[in-house]
């Protein structure tokens, strides 16, 4: 495996898949359609600026580079979004990755690993949470995102297509050496929320409810680092390349953290005061997502190195270097 193609790399987490690739040695091409991207993100790979739904510019690209393999990443990802406009979630994540394994198909591209979500469970049975619980659901992002998986299954049987999907639990932090790092507008997760606030951009970070049945009673999450998400891209790339079986693997650090943990923390982590105020609770937020990552220890070889103060300090490294984000 030499040259890796990375779809949707000017994004957040494709952008640090991009930089361990290169670290690492491969040539590098990326998709994207910047629609969501910061071509500033992508740095030492070659950038194809197009959307996977247009057949004829993937052919483009499979006929203009070798590609060993495929790491899928381009997808809308708002969940508040995807429950008011499923169409545009079904219409953009299924439609692209059946185009991209269409382009694999014909082109003879035998392996692929496609960013899922740990929203595919909906609300949790247990936890910690393994890949055999049940998959149900509760926004059309996590359903699209499940409905994806059920095609690289099929097409696995139906033309030997490997794949490795990796269900993300809550990622954040940032590379601080190659200096890329979240951008997302409008902001919607909780870290760079609260950094935001640290920053002066925000008056206050809102806590979305405090009466879960939690410690605490705000919700918990399982936070992991971007660069151990990329990692872990990386071994079941390899995985596959071996002649590893596909499968749904979960990314996580196992550890839950509530959303006071998580100010508390960063209020430690910058120095900073960061005003917060209860809020009313935020529509379908499950009271505490945990992962077991024994699968993707055990079958991968993965192991996240990285913990909630190292994720936060790591963050706030980019967004107080880069206020606006790629913007200026
Ligand atoms: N959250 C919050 N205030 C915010 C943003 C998020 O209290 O301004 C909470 C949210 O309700 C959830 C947790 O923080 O319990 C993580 O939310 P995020 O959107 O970052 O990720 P999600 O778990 O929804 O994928």
């Amino acid at each position: 495996m030499k040259t890796i193609l990375v779809a949707g790399g000017a994004g957040y987490i494709g952008s640090h898949m991009v930089a361990l690739l290169v670290e690492k040695g491969y040539d590098v091409v990326v998709v994207d359609n910047l629609c969501t991207g910061h071509w500033q993100a992508v740095k030492g790979a070659k950038l194809r600026v197009g959307d996977l739904r247009d057949g004829n510019f993937l052919d483009q690209v499979f006929s203009e580079f070798p590609i060993d393999g495929v790491i899928n990443f381009a997808a809308y990802s708002l969940v508040g979004e995807s429950v008011t406009n499923p169409l545009k979630y079904y219409g953009n994540n299924v439609a692209g990755s059946q185009s991209m394994l269409t382009a694999m198909k014909n082109h003879g591209v035998k392996k692929i690993v496609f960013s899922s979500t740990a929203a595919t469970y909906g609300e949790p049975e247990k936890q910690p949470i393994e890949e055999t619980d049940r998959t149900e659901p509760t926004n059309p992002y996590g359903a699209t995102k499940l409905a994806i998986e059920g095609m690289l299954k099929w097409c696995d049987r139906a033309y030997g297509i490997k794949y490795a999907a990796l269900r993300y639990f809550n990622a954040a932090g940032a590379n601080t050496e190659v200096g890329i790092g979240e951008d997302h507008n409008p902001e919607s997760h909780l870290i760079p929320i609260v950094l935001q606030a640290a920053l002066g951009k925000r008056d206050h970070v809102g806590i979305f409810g405090d009466d879960y049945p939690t410690p605490d009673g705000t919700c918990v999450r399982d936070y992991i680092h971007v660069r151990d998400l990329a990692s872990a891209h990386l071994l079941a790339l390899e995985y596959l390349d071996k002649g590893g079986e596909s499968g749904s693997f979960n990314l996580g650090n196992g550890t839950g953290y509530s959303v006071k943990e998580i100010i508390d923390t960063a209020r430690k982590v910058t120095g900073k005061a960061i005003p917060a105020t209860v809020e009313p609770r935020r529509a379908g937020d499950p009271s505490v997502l945990i992962a077991s990552n024994k699968k993707a220890q055990e079958v991968l070889g993965w192991k996240p190195e990285r913990g909630l103060e190292q994720i936060i300090s790591d963050a706030w490294t980019w967004h107080s270097s880069h206020p606006d984000g790629y913007g200026k």
